[in-house]
């Protein structure tokens, strides 16, 4: 059975200018290597996908994208046309790539209809969201319209890294520790902590968050989170755990390690992981024998690499 991915990485035209701020610490002959496996979607794409395993792929826009972008008709705009980007795209390999929306969130009302037409007209699979946007993070009651819509179209919103609002003070002196080692996770899973402790669940009970990197982790701090709940009277239908469990999936983009992903098998159930190899910022054949090797129960392995992700995105089993 061939794997689902569901973090995978594309650049549509228009984009690389909010994508290169993201990596202008980086060598530029190491992401000039990157951004062109970005733009592809042919033979050097699929290839990658057949030496991690990878069935097919859910692509995404590589981050930070419109949610950057200070005027918000113009968010809006280039959101769609990365959308129609895609879809075009997806036609290449209509049995080996899946999509998720790029949203302007700067408009949560405009962002619903555009997932709205992304899942009924491009048969998206939901979105990605990566972080904050213009520093507006989505427990904001101005983001509800958008949580609404994938709570009723039943597709995940999945959250992705991005830089903090502004960057952590912590870090000063550590370059080493900025992004992607530690402050990207640092932000993410405060940020899937705030749609957690704001009650976002409660209001919108059937709403699916996906996180990478193994959830941030979160799965790991479980019963810290509901015993400090309780000690500040935080006021939540449930614990936050029982939410974290509900409403949260996690998958193993950029975090193929045992430690990890047996804490999040056990803290959030079998059924709430999947795989994801993060192409192309993570080695496509490192992510695929990580999976190869896993010590685990082969029908664990298949729901992992298929089977929870066939359920939460609703496709069809092909041979
Ligand atoms: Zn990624």
């Amino acid at each position: 059975m061939k794997r689902i991915a569901l973090e995978e990485h594309f650049l549509a035209p228009g984009f690389e200018e909010y994508w290169l701020k993201t990596v202008e610490d980086v060598d530029p002959a190491l992401y000039g290597q990157v951004l062109a496996r970005l733009n592809d979607f042919g033979e050097q794409r699929l290839s990658a996908m057949d030496t991690s395993g990878i069935g097919m792929s859910v692509l995404s826009l590589a981050g930070p994208g419109v949610q950057i972008e200070r005027d918000t008709a113009t968010a809006v705009r280039k959101a769609r046309e990365a959308n129609d980007f895609l879809a075009t795209q997806m036609q290449k390999a209509p049995d080996r790539y899946l999509g998720f929306a790029h949203l302007a969130v700067q408009d949560a009302k405009a962002a619903a209809d555009e997932l709205d037409r992304c899942v009924r007209d491009l048969k998206f699979s939901g979105a990605m969201i990566n972080g904050h946007t213009n520093g507006q993070y989505l427990d904001h009651p101005d983001t509800y319209p958008l949580w609404e819509r994938a709570e009723a179209l039943g597709v995940p919103l999945y959250l992705h890294p991005a830089d903090p609002i502004t960057p952590m003070p912590a870090l000063d002196g550590y370059r080493g520790l900025k992004r992607a080692t530690w402050e990207w996770t640092v932000e993410t899973g405060t940020h899937a902590l705030r749609i957690v402790f704001s009650g976002l669940f409660d209001r919108f009970p059937g709403a699916k968050l996906a996180l990478g990197h193994l959830g941030e982790t979160l799965p790991y701090q479980l019963w810290r989170f509901d015993s400090r709940a309780k000690l500040y009277g935080v006021k939540l239908n449930r614990r936050p755990s029982d939410y974290i469990r509900e409403n949260l999936v996690v998958t193993t983009s950029g975090m193929f390690s045992f430690e990890p992903i047996d804490c999040a098998l056990k803290a959030l159930g079998r059924e709430n992981v999947m795989y994801s190899a993060d192409y192309p910022f993570e080695n496509p054949a490192e992510a695929g024998a990580f999976m190869d090797e896993l010590p685990l129960d082969p029908g664990v392995i298949a729901d992992i690499s298929y089977n929870n992700a066939a359920r939460l995105l609703r496709i069809k089993a092909t041979s």
